[in-house]
């Protein structure tokens, strides 16, 4: 009787301690928003590097800007508030510094609505 009596204990310590080292992994970074355009990149569309981010990939959704002393290129990351998508740190950016990352957005409106915020981020693979 006993044992039968520990095991649902035994297992809630199990998961909770699966939390908490997520929890370790995940990293506070500030995270600002951008787009292709002229405000944000200084490149008009008839640019050839128009919307071609520093590692030479063409910017989607999924695209971030880092310092690269804090986050390799070509890092795979995870946000917390966006479950279905894989981020790619692809890019790189004069005001990107330290704990930072810039999220490219499809269109100067909605990197507007996204603002500044503080994100928990999560590398998934690191350079
Ligand atoms: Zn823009």
């Amino acid at each position: 009787m006993k044992v039968i009596k520990i095991f649902p204990v035994v297992m809630i310590m199990f998961l909770v301690s699966l939390l908490f080292g997520n929890n370790l992994k995940a990293e506070v970074f500030k995270a600002t928003a951008y787009c292709s355009c002229k405000k944000c990149c200084d490149k008009d569309p008839s640019d050839k590097w128009y919307g071609i981010t520093a590692s030479g990939k063409k910017a989607k959704w999924g695209t971030v800007a880092v310092d690269r002393k804090v986050i390799k290129l070509g890092s795979i990351l995870r946000i917390k508030g966006f479950p279905n998508t894989i981020f790619r740190a692809e890019d790189v950016g004069g005001a990107i510094k330290g704990r930072h990352i810039d999220v490219w957005f499809p269109s100067h409106r909605e990197a507007l609505k996204f603002g500044v915020r503080n994100i928990s981020l999560e590398r998934v693979r690191n350079g």
